[in-house]
């Protein structure tokens, strides 16, 4: 997982208040219970196909109060599909977790480059990437419904309300 560093001296800043910040925060105040079982992390099917992101490794380094794990872009791999927070032994709200420490890092400025592309994406076409027309013919050649459509109008009411576009800016 690609946690950043400082540069000269190699080692993570910990900052000793941010696990209470994460506490306090709406599904944070589950995560002092996690006793690094991993069922998370074997559960989760993001991990299954990439090893850097290990969810029961960013609560874990969240306990520790390493505030950078906010602004890695590992976090921001979770689809929220909660499988781990049903799976999770010691209740924790591991989905939560990752979803306020993105809150963080977006309160913090940070928003990684491939997820500014998915949200300009999903303002223009309702879709986290544009459909190229040759699935969609390929859809029909199966018989398949065309993909659902959005609403853009409302869409675009909606991200001027989160003034998102302030936010991929
Ligand atoms: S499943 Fe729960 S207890 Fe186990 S590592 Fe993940 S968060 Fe921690
Ligand atoms: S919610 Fe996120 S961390 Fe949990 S299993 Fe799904 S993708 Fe993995």
């Amino acid at each position: 997982m690609e946690i950043q560093r400082t540069v000269k001296e190699n080692y993570y800043r910990v900052d000793p208040k941010f696990k209470y910040k994460v506490l306090k925060a709406s599904g944070g105040e589950t995560f002092k219970f996690c006793y690094q079982c991993g069922t998370c992390t074997a559960t989760c099917p993001v991990a299954r196909f990439t090893d850097v992101f290990r969810p029961n490794k960013i609560i874990h380094l969240a306990k520790l109060g390493i505030r950078d794990v906010a602004h890695s872009d590992a976090v921001w791999l979770c689809v929220n599909c909660y499988s781990c927070t049903e799976r999770c032994p010691q209740g924790v709200k591991v989905a939560d977790v990752m979803r306020l420490l993105k809150n963080l890092a977006v309160e913090e400025g940070h928003i990684p480059e491939f997820s500014k592309e998915f949200m300009k994406n999903i303002v223009k076409t309702g879709f986290v990437y544009s459909i190229p027309s040759s699935r969609i013919k390929k859809r029909e050649a199966l018989g398949l419904p065309p993909p659902p459509q959005t609403k853009l109008t409302d869409l675009k009411k909606l991200a001027e309300i989160l003034k998102i576009s302030e936010l991929i800016e």
